[in-house]
């Protein structure tokens, strides 16, 4: 019989820097040209025993994650957007909730709309079976989105139904295209601008998170039809995943705090 390594990390645990060169790695976030600071934005403490996982980073979800028991909040949207900010007000207040706390800040933004495994957008190409999966929804040179064929073509209703069933929210719906879905785009978040493409792209749908007043136009001009199931709603996907492969990774329990926004 051999002895177990000494050096090998027990499960449960993780030092924090090897958790983090991980997940830079595993989202290959030096890809992104992201005005969010991808990667750690706040520093807490050494190692990770516990994750919390949210869309947004808040005074509550920071508070909330520290009152889990968690050393580490994941979040889609970090407090960091590519601009020097002085610590001041709210700002102030959530990076104080988090170093009074000693709990480390991880933001995955554009690298976590696009990732092949854990992305919102494949998360939720998934649940809807989309079939010969590609890269679609540009920003600024990157495919964050995916587009698809469902595996049959449905009403833009029951399509809008289906949606609603997996996010738990009514979607808002501008019917500019045909009236049966199947060759589907999705950007999850603020995908509105992506119409243009969407039709470029022969699709007849475009499923994404938010509206935008200025290409309200487009979908009935571009005829494609868009189905808005919330920015917030389209974003839970990426952070339950990731964290989810974090526990496969390193046996880490993890907790999704939920804060919508209604948006
Ligand atoms: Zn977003």
């Amino acid at each position: 019989m051999t002895d177990p390594t000494p050096t090998q990390p027990q499960r449960g645990e993780v030092d924090r820097d090897t958790l983090v060169r991980w997940l830079n790695e595993y989202l290959n976030i030096a890809a992104y040209p992201d005005p969010s600071l991808n990667g750690l934005q706040i520093e807490g403490t050494d190692v990770i025993r516990r994750v919390a996982a949210s869309v947004d980073t808040s005074v509550k979800t920071l508070q909330d994650a520290a009152d889990s028991g968690a050393d580490l909040l994941l979040v889609h949207h970090g407090l960091f957007w590519g601009q020097p900010l002085a610590l001041t007000g709210p700002h102030r207040a959530r990076v104080r909730t988090a170093l009074m706390a000693d709990l480390n800040l991880y933001a995955a933004h554009l690298p976590l709309d696009a990732h092949p495994e854990v992305g919102n957008n494949a998360m939720i190409a998934r649940a809807l079976s989309l079939q010969q999966v590609r890269p679609f929804g540009d920003w600024q040179g990157h495919k964050i989105g995916l587009a698809g064929e469902l595996p049959f073509p449905q009403s833009l209703q029951d399509f809008a139904d289906r949606v609603q069933k997996l996010t738990g929210e009514i979607c808002l719906v501008h019917g500019g295209g045909p009236p049966n879905v199947q060759r589907l785009g999705i950007v999850s978040g603020s995908g509105a601008g992506a119409v243009a493409e969407a039709a470029a792209a022969g699709l007849d749908t475009l499923l994404t998170g938010e509206p935008e007043h200025k290409h309200f136009y487009d979908a009935f001009e571009y005829g494609v039809n868009v189905v808005f199931a919330g920015h917030y709603e389209t974003e839970v996907f990426g952070v339950r995943a990731l964290a989810a492969r974090l526990e496969e990774e390193f046996g880490l329990p993890w907790q999704f705090l939920h804060h919508p926004t209604g948006l």
